[in-house]
């Protein structure tokens, strides 16, 4: 009698211990949104819900959320450079992270990465086939519409937000948000380090935009980089066939293309004390040199960088 009970505890144990690890690991895992992207809701500090000049919690449920839209791809910076912004965007009350990569499928370092990093997210993906990946082309053009398609899908009418194209490899103040988040319509500022020069930026006479202090093609609408500018959500899902666009795009003209889609030059609204002030800066983050990284395994474990 003993004996049979014995033998069955020991054919029911593995079983028991398998559906226990199971139970755990599922409850590690992020919430999942309903359609395609992951969503995670960290739950923010204290710190930055009462901290000083942006008022207690009750004041801030009003502010308008900021949306950053960031492309991302695998390569050996990638984690370096969302551990950067993500200390940036933690410190900004009212923010959610559009993470969208380019690949076939989410990746386990960019999951792993959002799902500790602190801010509010959702992470999508679109792979870029391979003809547009050429020197020449436009980068991340897929990936920015993905979110947009996201945003018209999973926000309405009754939203208030402001939606930021935050490229990975840039460098943010976070003075930037205070200024966007006010955007009614398009809002544009300075951008340090692009257009050839030590920094390019719309041109304001009597509070409107009236040219552009660039050195690269002037001719441009709108002689802006890609975080030179931010637009309210209403706007987004006003326009819903508004899009960043490959055919009939020139190099350099995405950005253009896509604000003549919603708004007029005279409609520009100035931020950073009449566009007089860089708060982002267009950085470009040196490739590693890895000549001396050995093509199979030789350490003994295996270390995500
Ligand atoms: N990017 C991407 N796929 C690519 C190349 C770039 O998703 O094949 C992303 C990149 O991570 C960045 C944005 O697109 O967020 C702009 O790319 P990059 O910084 O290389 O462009 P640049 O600043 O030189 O215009
Ligand atoms: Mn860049």
């Amino acid at each position: 009698m003993k004996s049979v009970f014995f033998s069955r505890f020991f054919i029911l144990l593995p079983w028991v211990l398998i559906v226990i690890i199971m139970i755990d690991i599922d409850s590690k895992r992020t919430i999942r949104a309903p359609v395609a992207g992951r969503t995670g809701r960290t739950q923010r500090t204290a710190r930055t819900a009462g901290a000083p000049g942006v008022g207690g919690t009750h004041n801030q449920s009003a502010l308008p959320i900021i949306y950053a839209i960031t492309p991302t791809y695998t390569r050996p910076v990638q984690k370096a450079e969302l551990t950067r912004l993500a200390h940036a965007f933690r410190q900004v009350p009212r923010f959610h992270w559009i993470v969208v990569e380019d690949s076939t499928a989410r990746t386990e370092l960019v999951a792993r990465f959002l799902a500790r990093c602190g801010v509010p997210y959702t992470h999508l993906h679109v792979f870029t086939p391979r003809r547009f990946k050429r020197a020449g082309m436009p980068r991340a053009t897929e990936q920015r519409n993905v979110a947009l398609a996201w945003l018209r899908q999973h926000r309405s009418r009754r939203d208030t937000g402001v939606v930021f194209f935050a490229d990975d490899d840039n460098t943010y103040s976070l003075e930037l948000f205070e200024e966007m988040r006010s955007t009614r319509g398009v809002s544009v500022w300075p951008v340090g380090f692009v257009g050839g020069r030590a920094y390019e930026r719309p041109l304001v006479s009597g509070g409107k935009v009236v040219g552009w202090y660039t050195g690269w093609r002037p001719d441009r609408p709108f002689a802006t980089d890609m975080a030179g500018f931010a637009v309210n959500l209403q706007v987004i899902l006003a326009n819903p066939r508004a899009q960043f666009k490959r055919r009939g795009s020139q190099p350099g003209m995405q950005e253009s293309d896509f604000l003549k889609q919603i708004t007029k030059v005279t409609e520009l609204e100035p931020k950073a004390n009449n566009c007089t002030r860089v708060l982002v800066w267009h950085t470009r983050t040196e490739k590693p040199h890895l000549a001396n990284e050995p093509k199979h395994r030789k350490d003994t474990v295996v270390i995500e960088v």
